[in-house]
Parts: C-alpha cells; structure tokens; sequence
C-alpha cells in the first residue's frame, strides 16, 4: 500500500505517516484528513512512500480534503530546494509556505445566504402581486433593483424569510450559499483614485523595455540601480502593467509593509480600476483574511500580490514578473527556521517558474551587485533624479571638533544642523532627524581623537563584554583587556557612549522650543495606526521636524523636506560584522535621500567621529560604484560574502556552561574532518550573550559553497547529542552575528 508523510494541523507540528488505498490521487501539498489517536484530524502531505519495509501496519487516512494539491509541484520542489539549503526540516518550510490561516479548516471559507432572483418580473405582473402580496412584491423588486439580481438574505427586512420561501415555491427566486470574501480594508475609508501612468525619461524608458522584453522571455534576474528618487516605483508599475496586459500575475515584495505604506498605495491607486485583483498580505490580516487572500490568489482571482517576505511563496498561477524592492533590505532575511532570504528565494523562483525578477534599490547589496559585475544579472541604472532635481548636498560634520567647543563629549547637535534646523524653520520648511540605533554590541571610541580600538589581525572593531570586562574580536577570537587611555593619543576620554530618540526630542525642545515635532521609533509604534497618521500630519505640514530611528530610512517621499540631519553615523560602523560599511554605506544613502525630493534643494548633516571613513566618504558624494569596488577589493582579501559563504552555527541555553561546552564540542568536531578551504572561528560568546535568559554562545564558518557547508554542519549536529536543555541553531548566510 502507499503511504503519506502527513504534516498534521495545529500548534505541535506532529508529523506521521499514514497508508491510503492505491485508487486515492494522493499528491505531494494535498490536503488530507486523518485519524490522530482516538479523534480525527487535517493536514498536509509532505511525501508519498510506501509502507512495505516498515514492518508493521500503518493506519489508514480518512479521506482527501481537496481534489488538487494546494502546494503547486514548483513551490513544493522550493521547499525542497530550502530545507537542503538551509539545513531545516521540510515541515518548517511547508509550514511557513502554507501558512496556519491556510492549514486550519476552522478558517475555511465563510458563506452567507443569498437570494437569486430567476427572471426579472414586468411591471405588469409586479403589480398583479403588488394587489395580491405586497411583501412578495417588495423582495422582487427590490431585487430586480440589484444589478446582478441579488442580495443577502439578512440585508432583506426582517422577517422577509417565510415570504422568500413561497416566492422559491412559485418559482421566482432561489437561495444559494455565496461565498463571501473577508475584505482586509473593507473598513478603511481611504479613497483610491486611479493613477495615470508618467510619461517615462530616457533611462526609466530603458530599464522598462529591457523589464518587458525579460517578461516576454525571461533570461538573467535584473538589477536595477536607481538613486533616490529616480523614479524606480514608475518603473515598476509599468512593468507589472506590461506583464498583466499578457496575462500574467505579478509579485511584489516589500521589506515591511507597515514601513512602506507609500509604495503600497501606489499600487492600489495604479491599479485602482481592478481593485480586486489586488491582495495585499501583510502581518494585520486576521486568520480568515489570510484564508481568503490566499485561496484567492490560488484560484487565479487576484493576480497582483504585494507582500513582504512570506509573500515570496504565494500560490500566483501563471507567475509573469517579481519584484524585489529595496532588495538590500535585511527583512527579507526570516530570523527564525527556515532562516530563508526572500530575495535569493525569488530569484530562484523566477528561475523555476520561467519568470522575470527585477530587484531594485539605491543601494544594492553587494551580493547582487558582485552578480551583476560578473554578468549573472543584467544592471539597469537610473543615474538622475526623475523630476531633474540634483542630489542633495551632503555635509560631514566632524563631531570630535565639536565636542572640544562645546566641552562636552556626548554633544547631540551640532552648531552647524542647529543653525540648519533654525533657518528650515523660518522658511517653513521641514527637516527629518535619524538616529542610528542599530546594534547594541558596543565598541569603545575616543572622544577625542576619535580612534576605535581594532582587533590587530581582523581590521573590526572590538566588542566589549561588560560581564568580564573584556574586549573580544568576533571573527578570530582575540581578546584585549579594556585600555585606560586611548592607545593612539593617550586621552583617558575613552568610552562607550550613546543616546536615544527620547534624549533628542528632550533636548531639541530646550533648543527649538517652537518647533513642532514627532517621533518614529519602535516604542512608538507598537500603538496602531500611529506610524500613518504621523507621516500624514507630517505630510499635511503640522510637523516641523519628525525624529526617528531605521523606521525612517526607507522609500518616504515628502518633498517639503529640505533638511536631513544624521545624529550618530558612527553607531552601527563599529559593530562586530563584516557588512558593518555597508550597512552605514546603505543607511547614509537612503537617509540622506529623503532630502530634497521637491523643488527645493536638500541639505545633508552627517554628524560623526569618524568623518574619514570611507563608507562616509562615499556617501557624501552619492558614489555606490566607488564604495563597491573598494568593498569588494576588502571582501575578496579576507574572504568574505559575496566571495564565500558566510554562517553561523548558535548555542544557547539557561546553563552557561553547558552551553559553551556544548559549542566547544560542536567546534572539535566541526575542525576534525573539514570538507577542504573550511574557515572556522574559534567559540565565541555571541556579542548578545544572555538574551531571554539564555546563554548564547557561536561560531562563524565561512566556504566557498554553501551546500558543503551546510551538509558538513548538519552531519556533525546528527551525530552529536545535545543535552536536553541546549539548543542548536544554524543560519546559512547570515546576516546577523548578534
Ligand atoms: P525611487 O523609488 O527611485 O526613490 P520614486 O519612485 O519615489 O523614486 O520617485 C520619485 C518621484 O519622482 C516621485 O514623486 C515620482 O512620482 C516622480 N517621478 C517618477 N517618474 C517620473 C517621470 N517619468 N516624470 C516625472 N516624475 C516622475
Ligand atoms: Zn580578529
């Protein structure tokens, strides 16, 4: 007999195999139910095997829920694709591919009665029954009023249900279950007025013909390098146009939606006309929202899908174009098992499903960018702003010189932005101040040189671990006691600072008392709703100054904004990672192309203590090309991604020791049998040791393929038994070494 790996529904993610009989179209991602002890039970099928060498009797499933598989044979062979890739279990990726909303029949599609009218009745016989039954005749015609002829039962008067079964008995109506769609903003009074198309610049039309002729025959994923600004989204929206005209769907992939509410709105309001081939997934939706989006895309009915991360394994028929917005952003990566990139799945989706896939940022990942320069992608550029305004001017405000005029070494403003801050004031104009919060590991800078303290044989910076007071380097494990003074000029004024977005709104209103300003950080946005309605007052200029952390980096378009101050652009350059340039590189860009997006000039302050460093450098004159390449040049030499790949293997636990004896283990047998140009750090505590009250402890190992990498870590975690309270994690291009 054959046999199903079934996935069963509900929290504990049992998985068991169950025989069925030979005639039962059975398929890998059908919908089955099951007996699961003494009760019945739905789920998933994983697998199909045969139950001949088990040697005992299997129980037999109960029935198929759905004729077809909800799992198409391409997305069921990604899923395959990413438990091999990442090391996961195929039943996390099923899970995260057919999200709970889906697996759980409790969900299932919700209907409500509908009276059909059969023929619309004339005037005369309306008044033939009018004389007769004048509620008879009430119900007809307030249905032949409807333009399809129909109306739910409950929106008939109360009481109509005894008068609509005669009229079903004389033949003018019938009652049907209809199903009824849960409509994510059927709420949201936002009215969408349809958008006309831009009439494209050179370089947009360019990028859009080399778009549609991919779409037509797709060949290499597009890289589309635009500056802030360039008009990317106009690109898009063409593009998605092109590809629907051919009847094909499109998927859109955003880094978080609540963070981009404006590039959303631009396709609701383009493709306004056919609204309801829109879904929009986002993280809001209750669980039956998700099931009907969801079966809705399925069914083929909605054929533009725009979503963050997950959104990358929606069911689309006939998939025609993808999209990778901001394709940098770090979102895309998922923090949990399966720990899959959006975007490298996209790509490799665009690759199976024989589609187009174009990503776009200001500011490419040097990842994609590596691919383009060696021609496995094609590069599109959109060197100019689209409305011809230049890029904003962007100054470096050395924070060292600073804080000798002002005596004091945790100075927020400088005289420069202030002064800045002042004259946007006057004008009426207004500024966005960013606070860079990223990483809380923590170097250790002098205040009054400036200088880092470096590892000597890996060029970061060291991380200071307050529970031993110890330096560490999280590459190769060199440890420093933590100096007096600093080495390079002797200031004892060596130490770790900081602030936050609370700090500068209280200080700013001591300086500015007039001015009104807002805050964006995570505090803030827990309460709904308040991200929107600040970015619209600050739209609607009732803010003079908006202060904000990550939050406010990304696609805003606010063309009042004249003024852009950077508080810390040095927070975030010395954190223990090897992206750290680029992230300050990738963060300075985009904030800083927030300025000037109207007619009026931008301005840029960059405050910081480093003001040589290169990625400043480079982003004060807008130069990605320049950064790249001596980014590049340094990723090559210390083998580094894009070159190598790079992972981390995390142990934690509520015992340190066992912990990182656990680790150490991990770390012998890892060393023992390497497969050949294995790289392996030493045993670190993770720079975030105790987070929820475990110990955290890892090791970074870096290889030219990731598939070895990624065999020779799984062999070594199956052999090795973990004590019970340890538990092991593998993230396969990482991108966070917290
Ligand atoms: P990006 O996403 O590349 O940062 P946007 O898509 O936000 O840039 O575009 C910036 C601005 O330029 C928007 O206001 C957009 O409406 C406008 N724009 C885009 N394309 C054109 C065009 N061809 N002609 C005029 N304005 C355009
Ligand atoms: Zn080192």
């Amino acid at each position: 007999m054959p046999s199903a790996r079934v996935l069963i529904d509900g929290p504990s993610e049992l998985v068991f195999d169950y025989a069925y009989p030979q005639d039962l179209p059975v398929l890998p991602g059908c919908r089955v139910r099951v007996p699961l002890r003494n009760r019945a039970a739905s789920g998933t099928v994983l697998s199909i095997g045969s139950d001949q060498d088990l040697g005992f009797a299997l129980r037999e499933l109960n029935a198929l829920i759905d004729p077809e598989p909800l799992i198409t044979s391409q997305l069921l062979e990604l899923a395959q694709w990413i438990a091999h890739y990442y090391g996961s279990s195929l039943e996390s990726v099923i899970r995260s591919l057919l999200p709970e909303a889906v697996r759980n029949e409790e969900n299932s599609a919700k209907t409500r009665k509908s009276v059909f009218l059969l023929k619309p009745p004339s005037n005369d016989e309306i008044s033939a029954i009018q004389r007769r039954a004048p509620r008879q005749a009430d119900i007809l015609q307030a249905l032949s009023h409807e333009e399809n002829g129909r109306l739910f039962l409950t929106d008939l008067p109360q009481g109509s249900s005894a008068t609509v079964k005669t009229l079903v008995k004389l033949g003018w109506v019938t009652i049907e279950d209809e199903e009824v769609r849960r409509e994510p903003d059927a709420d949201s009074q936002e009215e969408l007025i349809e958008s006309q198309p831009l009439t494209l610049n050179a370089e947009q039309q360019l990028a859009w013909q080399a778009t549609c002729e991919a779409i037509d025959s797709p060949d290499k994923p597009l890289l589309l390098l635009g500056v802030t600004g360039s008009g990317k989204t106009e690109v898009y929206l063409q593009a998605a146009r092109y590809a629907l005209d051919q009847g094909k769907s499109v998927l859109i992939l955003v880094p978080e939606i609540s963070l981009t509410p404006q590039t959303v709105r631009h396709f609701k309001s383009r493709f306004a006309a056919c609204k309801e081939q829109i879904a929009v997934l986002h993280s809001h939706l209750s669980q039956g929202e998700r099931f009907d989006e969801w079966h809705r895309i399925r069914r083929g009915q909605a054929r533009i899908v725009i979503g963050a991360r997950s959104a990358i394994f929606a069911p689309l028929l006939n998939l025609g174009f993808i999209v990778v917005d901001e394709e940098h952003e770090n979102s895309y990566k998922q923090d949990t098992s399966p720990r899959y990139h959006a975007r490298d799945i996209a790509v490799l989706r665009a690759k199976k499903e024989s589609c187009a896939i174009l990503l776009g940022s200001a500011t490419p990942s040097l990842e994609s960018f590596h691919n383009a320069r060696q021609g496995k992608y094609q590069l599109l550029r959109l060197p100019h702003r689209a409305d011809g305004q230049s890029m904003p001017i962007v100054r470096v405000v050395d924070m060292r010189l600073e804080q000798q005029k002002q005596k004091n070494t945790n100075t927020i403003f400088s005289d420069k932005l202030r002064q800045a801050m002042e004259q946007r004031l006057e004008r009426g104009e207004q500024s966005i101040l960013f606070l860079n919060r990223r990483g809380f590991a923590r170097s250790l800078q002098c205040h009054s040189c400036g200088h880092v303290i470096q590892c000597p044989h890996c060029s970061f910076a060291l991380t200071y671990h307050r529970t031993d007071e110890r330096l560490m380097c999280h590459v190769c494990g060199y440890q420093a006691i933590v100096p007096r003074k600093c080495p390079s000029c002797q200031d004892p004024g060596i130490a770790l600072q900081g602030y936050g977005t609370q700090k500068v709104e209280e200080v700013l209103t001591k300086l500015l008392p007039k001015a009104r300003f807002a805050r964006i950080d995570a505090d803030i946005m827990r309460k709904k709703n308040t991200l929107r309605d600040t970015l619209l007052a600050f739209k609607a200029k009732k803010i003079d100054i908006l202060i904000g952390t990550q939050m406010i980096a990304k696609g805003l378009h606010f063309p009042n904004v004249t003024l852009v101050g950077i508080l810390n652009a040095d927070i975030g350059l010395h954190i223990p990672d090897f992206r750290a340039s680029e992230r300050t590189f990738q963060l300075l860009t985009q904030v800083a192309g927030r300025a000037g997006r109207g007619e009026l000039e931008g301005e840029v302050f960059v405050q910081t203590c480093t003001p040589h460093a290169p990625c400043i450098q480079y982003a004060r004159r807008h130069d990605f090309d320049g950064f790249s390449e001596q980014e590049l040049e340094f990723r090559r030499e210390f083998h580094f991604p894009p070159y190598e790949r790079c992972s981390v293997l995390t142990v934690r636990s509520t015992h340190e020791r066992r912990a990182e004896f656990t680790l150490q283990t991990l770390h012998r047998r890892l060393a023992e049998t390497p497969p050949p140009h294995m790289q392996i750090s030493d045993p670190l505590p993770s720079p975030l040791i105790k987070s929820h009250g475990q110990f955290r402890f890892q090791i970074t190992l870096r290889h030219p393929n990731a598939r070895a990498l990624t065999r020779h870590v799984q062999e070594v975690l199956k052999k090795t038994s973990l004590p019970e309270d340890v538990i092991a994690t593998f993230d396969m291009d990482a991108l966070s070494f917290s």
